[in-house]
């Protein structure tokens, strides 16, 4: 038997089963397929990530009723200090200057994906897993998915698919969009560490000779560790014992925290930036990583796809209640349009920042040796830098929630 759906969101990490949530009170016959049981996701090196949510997306959480099941396991980030190792440019920006309680707040990824999945649960989210999307036929006004499951093959049909299944996304694929990619060479190489002075909810951005190094608080002594290298670098430094890769970091972070000790297991994510050549195919819409899978550095690709999923949500809502199809096409290009500025500045950005503080050219190291120290001294550049922080400039984007 095939079972008939308005949107079927193929993928229930973060973005997809955000969207799921999000879509919740349209009335829309809606589905989540995830090929992953939540243990597996859970117990997989990924989830150690930490993520950084910008106050935006803690915004958004709230709306969704997320936000209470995870406020506790988030630690506050007050301070951004960013510096440079070997110059001296530095600068520091301060929540309480921009009359917030914080820039954002960070998490492990584990901990908000056990969030999503308590409140699609309790909101009733019907979900399909451990199933894997295999195929997709188009019909008429009608996409037909081919799912395997452990217990036989299923089909489903719907008018909208939405595409959250991530960077390699086979949707994507499938529906004839093609992808921009970049290799950065690079491996973000990401760990737990213990300080031994409290870190007052700083999180540290420091661009050291092998990459950029961030430190975000977690927990009051704990900070996650994100230190990016070249692929030769990550495999040798992934292999030394813990002492000897404190050693290496305390060298490139310095003294400022104390000393540090490696409270996890060091992990390593290889870096390629990914972007969908379009956000949407015939009945076929595109959102979070699957739309674009950014460098981590920036700590901005989820708080980007959380933007995706919201204005999606935002526009099938007003579509549908005035008596639309939910995979009509004036409906996708209208979400393409709506994301398309978003997209370019914080993916630029992301990549900008990249290539700005990995170059060891002396005229590079100057000018963002004077640009840091332009941002200290500058309110209001200071104040354009922290509202791409916190994605606070493209919220005001989202459409309004009806
Ligand atoms: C080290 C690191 C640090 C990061 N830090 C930050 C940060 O500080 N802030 C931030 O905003 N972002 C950060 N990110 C990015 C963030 O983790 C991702 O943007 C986000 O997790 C992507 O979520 P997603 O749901 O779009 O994709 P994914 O998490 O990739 O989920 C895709 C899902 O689809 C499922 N799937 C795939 N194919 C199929 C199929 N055929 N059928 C069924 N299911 C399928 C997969 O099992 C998976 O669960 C970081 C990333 C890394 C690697």
């Amino acid at each position: 038997m095939t079972e008939e759906y308005d949107v079927v969101i193929v993928g229930g990490g973060l973005a997809g089963a955000s969207l799921a949530l999000a879509l919740q009170p349209t009335g829309l016959k809606v589905v989540l397929v995830e090929s992953q049981t939540p243990e597996a996701k859970w117990n997989s090196p990924a989830g150690d990530r930490a993520l950084a949510l910008a106050l935006g997306s803690v915004e958004i959480f709230q709306e969704l009723n997320v936000w209470p099941r995870a406020a506790d396991k988030a630690t506050a980030i007050r301070r951004i200090h960013v510096s440079d190792r070997g110059h001296f440019g530095k600068t520091r920006l301060e929540a309480a200057d921009l009359d917030v309680p914080a820039f954002g707040y960070v998490m492990p990824a584990r901990e908000l994906e056990k969030a999503v999945a308590e409140a699609c649960s309790s909101q009733g989210v019907e979900v399909i897993c451990p199933a894997e999307v295999q195929g997709m036929t188009w019909q008429g006004n009608r996409v037909e998915l081919t799912l395997a499951r452990d217990t036989g093959p299923l089909s489903c049909r719907t008018r909208l698919v939405v595409a959250a299944d991530g960077g390699q996304s086979k949707v994507r694929q499938w529906a004839g969009i093609g992808q921009q990619e970049r290799d950065y060479g690079q491996v973000a190489v990401v760990t737990t560490v213990e300080a031994e002075r409290p870190h007052e909810g700083t999180a540290y951005e420091r661009f050291t000779a092998s990459g950029p190094l961030a430190l975000l608080p977690l927990g009051h002594r704990r900070a996650a560790l994100i230190w990016t290298h070249d692929r030769r670098a990550a495999r040798e430094i992934m292999a030394l014992e813990a002492p000897a890769f404190e050693a290496r970091l305390q060298q490139a972070f310095g003294w400022r925290l104390g000393r540090l000790r490696v409270v996890a297991p060091v992990r390593g994510f290889p870096l390629r930036l990914i972007r969908a050549r379009r956000l949407f195919g015939e009945r076929v819409a595109v959102v979070g990583n699957a739309a674009h899978q950014l460098h981590p550095v920036a700590g901005q690709g989820f708080n980007l796809g959380l933007r995706d999923v919201m204005t999606l949500a935002g526009l099938l809502r007003r579509h549908v209640r005035q008596g639309g199809d939910p995979g009509a096409l004036i409906l996708l290009e209208r979400y393409a349009h709506a994301r398309a500025r978003d997209h370019d500045r914080v993916i630029g950005f992301s990549d900008r920042l990249i290539e700005w503080f990995t170059s060891p050219a002396p005229p590079l190291a100057l000018a963002r040796n004077l640009g840091l120290v332009a941002l200290d001294h500058l309110p209001l550049a200071k104040r354009w830098f922290t509202r791409q922080a916190m994605g606070k400039a493209q919220r005001l984007g989202v459409p309004e929630r009806q």
